[in-house]
């Protein structure tokens, strides 16, 4: 076992795995510690969103991780949400995130967790600077200004401890998170004191019985005596597998309480089933007070827990992996400053805290109000007036999520501008968001040209502004690669002639004129956190 890495990462789940894989295909040798040795079969997050299908393009594992989708490709990942039951009068398609595909490299997708986690350890295997440590836990953790330490113990629980040195340390172990706790990181956030249910089961039967809708991914409950929390079913194959979790009594055990019985109220009918699963969680939305102390970083559910509301989880832990990855190893590898570290927390935190108060907690109020409003026996009109309001407002929901990083440090967002969760998809290349991507006159999209250094799309723009770009660069050690074209056949749509894409490929600066409107150095200085 090696004594020494760069980075140690504590917690192999796919947020941990991903970044292991992200700073191993950088040239980042890392320890990966994970207690479990096998994989868990519970299906947890299966709504993939688009930005999780560009890292793995970006990993080099989209078609792999593809191949493993379990429902027919026509299957959207949105679904049903019906009154009462899902046999009720009043139900809904709600939009799902398709509706923004043409905003990202990668379309959105569908499958169980676990398939997508067997995708990231296979591709662990083949990085030689990773070493994993499956089967250890990790007891405690600590740092000085020369190294962070973690000490770990086999969970068979023969030989002694070992203790784990590196230059630092980032706690991917979920939402009781140790690494967290020995950083002194708080949390602040919502506890709803709400015991849920996950079931994992299988029923051909309940297939069969929801025939009556077009085949969806979800089926959604709300049930006026819920409040907004839903009852929900995810399919997890055509046939026979699903899951499901909704809210139950505060002392629920397994052994207490029909599940069975809860399934048929909300699918409106009985049908024979087989548990495989069956868990509770606490509904709670909390939001780490920091997401770095020091050399201790912390990411995915250690730095968010929420209910799987609007599938944000996941997505957003590896969100968390393409924000931090090149940040890590631009600092490793000498041309990241401390301000490109400090800018983690400052661009991926207030996203977090934007979608728990706003896209989960506001929408799990608004649910509750709505269906709560009128009684569809006694006011029918109302009633269907309100259902009409619910099902035009999930549309906006999807919509208005554009995460980006107006705020940040080492970004030329505009004046008094603010990293938030909440904005607008618009093609033209904006200081502070995802890319949109574009075709290039090679035939290529610009994201196949990408890279995983700075870019600089150089559009009809002045050779010396470009070659000023090229020099600094040089002289900094910061991977930057050209892709210069025309402005024209739908590049113009960026309204920018030269336009500076992080390796997350998020934009960094943009300059509308030819030969630029700043210093390439005070550019280049403040995006890598530098002159931040
Ligand atoms: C029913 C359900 C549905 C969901 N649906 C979606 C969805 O559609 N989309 C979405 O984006 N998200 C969804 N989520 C959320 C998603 O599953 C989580 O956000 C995701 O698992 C977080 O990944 P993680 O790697 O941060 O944490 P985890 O998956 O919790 O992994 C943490 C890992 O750390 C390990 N660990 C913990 N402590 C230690 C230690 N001391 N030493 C060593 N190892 C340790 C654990 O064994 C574990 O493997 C859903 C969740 C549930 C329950």
């Amino acid at each position: 076992m090696r004594k020494r890495s760069q980075v140690i990462i504590v917690g192999g789940g796919p947020v941990g795995v991903g970044l292991a894989v992200d700073l191993g295909l950088r040239g980042i040798s890392c320890t990966l510690v994970e207690r479990r040795i096998g994989m868990h079969n519970i299906p947890k997050g299966q709504n993939l969103a688009q930005r999780t299908l560009e890292r793995f393009y970006f990993w080099g594992c989209v078609d792999e991780l593809r191949a493993q989708r379990l429902l027919p490709p026509e299957v959207p990942a949105a679904g049903v949400t019906a009154y009462k039951s899902l046999m009720s009068e009043y139900w809904h398609i709600f939009a799902g995130r398709e509706i923004v595909n043409d905003f990202y490299f990668e379309k959105n997708d569908r499958m169980p967790q676990y398939l997508l986690e067997s995708v990231l350890r296979r591709k662990l295997e083949r990085l030689p600077l990773v070493e994993t440590c499956f089967g250890w836990r990790a007891r405690s953790v600590e740092q000085d200004d020369a190294s962070a330490r973690v000490t770990i113990e086999n969970e068979a629980g023969d030989g002694a401890p070992r203790v784990l040195e590196a230059d630092y340390v980032v706690g991917c172990d979920g939402g009781h998170s140790i690494v967290r706790e020995a950083a002194g990181i708080a949390r602040q956030g919502s506890d709803y004191e709400q015991t849920m249910v996950l079931a994992v089961f299988r029923s051909r039967e309940l297939s069969e019985g929801l025939k009556r809708f077009p085949m969806q991914s979800t089926y959604r409950v709300l049930h006026p005596e819920l409040n907004g929390y839903w009852q929900f079913f995810g399919r997890i194959d055509p046939e026979e597998g699903w899951f499901f979790h909704a809210p139950v009594p505060n002392n629920t055990t397994r052994d207490n309480y029909d599940f069975a019985a809860l399934l048929h109220q909300a699918a409106g009918f009985a049908f024979a089933c087989a548990f495989d699963y069956v868990g509770f969680w606490d509904l709670r939305v909390a939001v780490a007070r920091r997401y770095r102390a020091d050399r201790i970083f912390i990411a995915g559910d250690a730095a968010h827990s929420h209910p799987p509301y609007g599938g944000f989880g996941l997505n957003n832990g590896l969100e968390d992996v393409a924000n931090l990855g090149w940040k890590l190893a631009a600092r490793l590898r000498g041309f990241g400053g401390e301000g490109l570290l400090d800018s983690y927390d400052a661009e991926r935190r207030p996203v977090f805290k934007e979608i728990g108060d706003e896209f989960i907690a506001a929408r799990i109020k608004w649910e509750g109000e709505l269906i709560n409003r009128f009684d569809p026996a006694r006011e029918p009109e109302a009633f269907r007036r309100t259902w009409e309001e619910l099902k035009s407002g999930s549309g906006p929901i999807v919509a208005n999520y554009e995460p980006n990083y107006e705020g940040s440090p080492v970004v030329f967002g505009p004046p008094n501008g603010v990293s938030r969760a909440r904005g607008t998809y618009i093609a033209k290349a904006r200081a502070g968001h995802h890319l949109t991507p574009r075709k290039l006159s090679s035939g290529r999209n610009v994201f196949e040209e990408l890279g995983d250094g700075f870019a600089l799309l150089a559009f009809d723009a002045q050779d010396d502004a470009v070659a000023r770009f090229e020099t600094r660069a040089r002289r900094h050690g910061i991977p930057l690669k050209v892709i210069r074209d025309t402005c024209r056949d739908g590049r113009e749509d960026y309204e920018a002639r030269l336009v500076l894409v992080r390796p997350d490929q998020y934009v960094a600066w943009t300059a509308e004129q030819r030969h630029g409107d700043n210093d390439a150095e005070d550019v280049l200085r403040k995006v890598t956190g530098v002159a931040a």
